[in-house]
């Protein structure tokens, strides 16, 4: 009965690796898309930075370009005012001077304006440049890494199954019928449970002494009243230093 129950708790073992493993598979691809989606996110900024950079460059060489033509309307106009010889000439070419000089003064503020938005896209360029350098061989290894891991998933969950395929089959037809009929039943798929502290560790009800040191003879399979869950006991020498952990790694034997 002994090595039964042992059986039992390897099955239980093999059965919560085996759905942690499938989760794990069934995680993959959305998993895969977020690794994707935060180097398309900072691919994106690093393109933002350099059409600012880009933008500030090109609108800079424009003013300038405006700045030119001013001074020859500037220029021009000081000429008129020279060659000027009836009032009205004089004044219009005074106000044309006023007008071109007013221009380059607003035309030098934008020019200005850009020379600091370059200067700001460029400072954030130069702190990214080393991610910038290794982006893309960066994500390609951080996708590679996944996928051998992910690839290995597959694997583990095929031996896993079959490991439990064995043991299921050499269990007695009571003792795995007992135990697929409580699995079923049971949401978390966990039908042994470790009986401490007299009480179950399943759903925390507290056991009888009689119950409890029927568990621990563990000639027959018990039962806790409350979840239906087949107990187990681990003699407190054979419990070590992680007393927290749920279950015990029991070997197929
Ligand atoms: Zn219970």
């Amino acid at each position: 009965m002994k090595a039964e129950l042992q059986k039992l708790i390897a099955l239980q073992n093999l059965d919560t690796s085996i759905r942690k493993l499938e989760k794990d598979q069934e995680a993959i691809p959305e998993r895969r898309a977020e690794i994707e989606r935060e180097f398309d996110q900072r691919a994106f900024e690093i393109r933002a930075l350099e059409n600012r950079r880009d933008e500030a460059k090109h609108a800079r060489a424009r003013l300038e370009n405006e700045v030119v033509e001013q001074r020859g309307r500037a220029e021009r106009a000081e000429r008129n005012l020279m060659s000027s010889k009836k009032q009205d000439e004089y004044t219009a070419a005074i106000r044309e001077a006023d007008a071109a000089r007013k221009q380059i003064s607003a035309l030098e503020t934008q020019i200005l304006e850009q020379m600091e938005n370059l200067e700001q896209a460029e400072a954030a360029l130069k702190e990214r440049a080393d991610e910038i350098a290794t982006l893309n061989s960066d994500r390609e290894a951080k996708l590679k890494a996944f996928d051998d891991e992910s690839g290995t998933i597959g694997e583990r969950l095929a031996t896993a199954r079959k490991d439990r395929e064995e043991l299921f089959t050499n269990l007695p037809k009571q003792m795995s019928g007992l135990y697929s009929r409580i699995r079923a039943r049971i949401r978390d798929g966990v039908a042994v449970a470790e009986a401490r502290n007299r009480s179950c560790t399943a759903c925390f009800m507290s056991l009888r002494p009689q119950v409890m040191a029927e568990i621990r003879r563990g000639e027959e399979v018990i039962t806790c009243d409350n979840c239906g869950r087949i107990l187990y006991f681990v003699p407190t020498e054979s419990i070590q230093a992680d007393a927290a952990a749920p279950q015990p790694n029991v070997a197929i034997t």
